[in-house]
């Protein structure tokens, strides 16, 4: 049994309290493992050791923070097999999921913005009589939360730009998938991070991460996850004038239109809807498709869907794994079964799979595809998060725009055409931060990221992280 400790000041260690939360295996449903459940005592302890290495951090030269985070990523890519294993274990996405595309990203991560780091400048403003110049300092000690769908690919999405601006952190990773972060603290030893410039904590959302959002010498929290829990950091942070980054939920529209290129829609519609089962905010959930080409669209979707073969993740033959939890997979059933209360078809899926062996606990679900479902029903206005998806067909170009964007949410959108104009005019009157258009989850790190609506507030990405993790200060001198 795997017991998770905190991660302060370089060291691992025990909570405070000495309590710690079960972590289960979702292939199998079973205790995999505990988790320190940290409290305020242990974000105190957190928070002193970042404060105290923040003068050595914050005063590096850029070359130097750059090699250490550059060690970072040559750690996480040293360690691949072991990090995919543990990330696939923890969340039940398969290994090949983890191994392809979650760690070698965390790297990416790491190896961004430690170049990133070493072209951040900022502005000068001269006129005769003065020259103005914009500092851009590092905030103090931060803090990092991050949900369970990537769980190192998000955490340090956050952490690389936070630590690569001069700042120390204190991190939290999803208490369902803690496993990967809490590996990262030896990488960060191995790579010569002073101690106590990333702390990363254990603990349950309200408690640990609650602490986290309270703890005023905490300067500004860099969250991921529902928007239930960003609409309660926001109530708690807004009125000490905390600066927020919030990514949040989605339920994002894709827009398909008869003139596209038919095979690399199908292709990538399929990956779009099902990809980590579903489980990633930039999933395509709501298909909309032209009218002309809705039959055909529904018989060759539905087609090979049937065929994603779903099986014990840490096969690489799988292509779907188990959803992440207990809970979770009682909430996207749940949602099938409200479609179809809805007045929905179930066109595939619809179900938990029973696996075999050591598998039958496992936490599996059919990739599911529903019609016959109006855009203004909870199964369409609500995040469902899982391998579910519903399709609808469109007139017109008008009443695709009108349904993409009735919603609560706008993370993403994609959109299947090939005429130039209207790619325009869609891309400029959707409602979200992220257009896609003949293409999915295409990411340049360089790239603002981020949502509108109940989706989020902020961007991360490229020079907004590095932005948002520092503040600015006009200096004038007169001349
Ligand atoms: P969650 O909100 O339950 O938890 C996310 C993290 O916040 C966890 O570490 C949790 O412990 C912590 N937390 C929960 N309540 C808190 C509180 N009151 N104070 C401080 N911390 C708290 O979300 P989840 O279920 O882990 O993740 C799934 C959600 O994340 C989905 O809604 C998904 O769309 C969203 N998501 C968004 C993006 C994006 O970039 N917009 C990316 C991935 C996931």
């Amino acid at each position: 049994m795997l017991t998770i400790n905190n991660f302060i000041n370089g060291r691992y260690v025990a909570p405070v309290s000495g309590q710690y939360l079960d972590n289960h295996a979702p292939a199998t449903g079973a205790v995999s493992g505990k988790i320190a459940r940290s409290g305020a005592q242990d974000v105190e302890n957190a928070v002193q050791a970042a404060w105290a290495a923040f003068p050595q951090w914050s005063g590096m030269l850029p070359d130097e923070r750059h090699d250490i985070l550059r060690g970072i990523a040559d750690g996480i890519l040293h360690n691949l097999d072991r990090l995919a294993e543990a990330e696939s274990a923890d969340s039940g996405k398969t290994i090949t999921t983890a191994r392809t595309i979650d760690i070698p990203r965390a790297a990416q991560n790491f190896k961004f913005f430690a170049t990133a780091l070493l072209h951040f400048a900022s502005e000068s403003h001269h006129r005769p009589d003065a020259l103005s110049y914009t500092l851009r300092q590092p905030l103090g000690v931060v803090g990092c939360i991050s949900p369970w769908n990537l769980p190192l690919y998000l955490f340090t999405w956050k952490i690389a730009p936070a630590l690569a601006a001069g700042n120390c952190v204190v991190g939290k990773p999803s208490e369902i998938t803690p496993h990967t972060a809490a590996l990262l603290g030896d990488i960060c030893n191995a790579a010569g991070m002073p101690p106590g410039v990333l702390n990363i904590l254990h603990g349950l959302g309200p408690e640990t991460g609650a602490a986290i959002v309270e703890h005023p010498r905490v300067k500004a929290i860099s969250f991921t996850g529902s928007t239930r829990a960003g609409a309660e950091i926001a109530r708690v942070a807004a009125p000490v004038f905390k600066k927020l980054s919030l990514e949040l939920g989605g339920k994002n529209p894709n827009l398909i239109f008869a003139d596209c290129d038919y095979d690399k829609m199908l292709e990538t519609t399929v990956r779009s809807s099902f990809n980590n089962q579903g489980q990633i905010c930039l999933c395509g959930s709501r298909i909309y498709v032209e009218k002309c080409l809705y039959e055909r669209f529904k018989k060759d979707f539905v087609e090979q869907v049937q065929n994603i073969r779903v099986g014990n993740p840490a096969d690489p033959d799988s292509r779907l794994g188990a959803v992440v939890s207990k809970a979770h997979f009682e909430k996207v059933l749940s949602y099938i079964d409200l479609a179809r209360q809805e007045g929905g078809t179930v066109l595939c899926g619809g179900h938990a799979v029973e696996m075999p062996g050591p598998n039958q606990g496992g936490w599996f679900i059919a990739p599911t595809v529903i019609e016959g479902l109006p855009t203004s029903c909870r199964s369409n206005q609500e995040e469902i998060f899982g391998p579910v998806v519903t399709i609808q067909p469109f007139d017109d170009e008008a009443d695709a725009l009108l349904q993409a964007n009735d919603s609560p949410y706008g993370l993403s959108a994609t959109i299947w055409t090939n005429d130039l104009n209207r790619t325009h005019r869609l891309a400029s009157t959707l409602q979200c931060g992220i257009v896609w258009v003949n293409t999915w989850m295409l990411r340049d790190l360089r790239t603002p990221f981020g949502g509108v609506k109940n989706s989020g507030m902020g961007r991360e990405g490229g020079w907004e992280a590095l932005r948002f993790f520092t503040e600015t200060k006009n200096v004038t001198i007169a001349l």
